[in-house]
């Protein structure tokens, strides 16, 4: 009776220690730690070109390194650089017809520092006339990424000037389009333009844990970790919006997560920890990440964004977005059967949200890539508000969904389970 008991004892303890391991890596206390660095004034909004948000870059790289994780494949450091390019005008000299047309009614986009443009080059010419919605019709010219030369009715000429909206960062293009302002019809034309081209700085930060039999099959977990940056002081006198939610949550996540998974090792699948910049600013850490890695050798990708907060369904709850695209989200919810956690179908289709995250780049390319958040989207009232403070998020709970996330990816880390693919666009 004795013995036994005391075996029982063991075993009892034995099984407490080892569900504990997870309770005592990603806890609340490391979150607050973690996110009062990312959220804190000092890092003025996180805006990208910023230093402050390079000191981000610093602390996280930092924190990959105390968690012993490797670089990602053919990088020396955590940071993933890139340049965009942004073109300032220097001289437009154009003529339609021998008639000189005015600097302020043209608009090129590009990233050359030298055009030269006549009616023999290789652009395609369209007409935007007053039957056209002139953004509509300019954005979908812009995705064609081809030579283009567009005439636009003086009908638009209230409206003209927000295609400039277009000349913000980009990367290199191999094309140009430029919108012309006139109510001629051009038969022959010359257009002579020059560009100061400006090259800045953009980094993600990422990291890795090789696969132990799969090494080349991936699975990701990503945030972004740019926010808005400093604006127009509040009532209360506060101008740094700290997207501590938004998404200082969501890195703090994925810091926590490369911890976690490195000390238990238990992953077959290569694990990719990814901190995107400049999401809120075009999308670009995702988009430049995108092209640095194989689409069809990811096997799912885990994107975390805004998890401090309480979903509609209260605590320990957390929604999926695009949960019909594949069945990620169901072998997410078979791993967590019988837990006291639950990740439900994004409750808001309308808002698109599957689209409008740093999942989409690599979801368009047919990776299960999904997001996962807690965001009130119909309610959620400190979002892109100086208010998005630490003290606002619930860290408790976002360190049980955490804890969620590496519980129900088990099966996917170990190669059990392989998500159907989401049908490429
Ligand atoms: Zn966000």
């Amino acid at each position: 009776m004795k013995l036994s008991l005391t075996i029982l004892l063991l075993l009892l303890n034995y099984t407490i220690s080892f569900a504990q391991d997870i309770n005592k890596i990603i806890t609340t206390a490391e979150a607050g730690r973690i996110l009062s660095i990312l959220a804190s004034d000092d890092m003025r909004g996180r805006k990208p070109f910023t230093n402050e948000i390079e000191k981000a870059a610093d602390f996280i790289s930092t924190d990959f390194k105390k968690s012993k994780l490797d670089f990602f494949p053919g990088l020396t450091s955590y940071r993933q650089s890139f340049s965009v390019y942004k073109a300032k005008a220097i001289s437009v000299d154009a003529t339609i017809n021998d008639a000189t047309i005015n600097q302020d009614k043209i608009i090129v986009i590009t990233t050359d520092s030298s055009l030269q443009i006549d009616q023999f080059s290789n652009y395609t010419r369209k007409n935007i006339d007053s039957s056209h919605d002139l953004m509509k019709e300019a954005s979908l010219i812009l995705k064609d990424k081809k030579n283009y030369i567009i005439f636009v009715d003086s009908f638009h000429a209230k409206n003209f000037s927000k295609l400039k909206r277009y000349k913000r960062e980009a990367f290199k293009m191999n094309y140009n389009v430029i919108f012309v302002m006139t109510n001629m019809k051009p038969v022959k034309y010359n257009f002579n333009i020059k560009h100061e081209i400006i090259a800045s700085e953009l980094a993600n930060v990422t990291a890795m844990i090789p696969g132990k039999s799969r090494p080349d099959e991936f699975v990701i977990f990503s945030a972004h970790y740019d926010h808005i940056g400093v604006g127009k002081p509040n009532s209360a006198g506060d101008s740094i919006y700290n997207g501590a939610n938004d998404d200082a949550a969501g890195t703090t996540a994925v810091m926590m997560l490369g911890n976690y998974f490195n000390k238990i090792k238990s992953n077959e699948r290569t694990l990719i920890f990814v901190a995107f910049t400049a999401e809120e600013s075009g999308g670009y850490g995702s988009r430049y990440f995108s092209t640095q890695i194989n689409p069809d050798k990811v096997i799912a990708m885990f994107n975390i964004e805004m998890i401090g907060t309480e979903s509609k369904w209260g605590k320990n709850s957390a929604f999926i977005t695009g949960f019909e695209k594949s069945d990620l989200g169901k072998i997410l919810q078979q791993n967590l059967a019988g837990s006291h956690f639950k990740f439900e179908p994004d409750p808001y289709p309308k808002q698109q949200l599957f689209y409008r995250s740093d999942n989409a780049t690599l979801a368009a390319l047919g990776v299960p890539a999904h997001t996962i958040s807690t965001s009130k989207m119909d309610e959620e009232k400190f979002y892109h508000t100086q208010e998005d403070e630490l003290e606002t998020l619930d860290l408790k709970n976002m360190a049980e969904i955490i804890k969620a996330i590496a519980l129900s990816s088990k099966t996917i880390i170990s190669g059990k389970d392989t998500p159907t693919r989401v049908v490429k666009q």
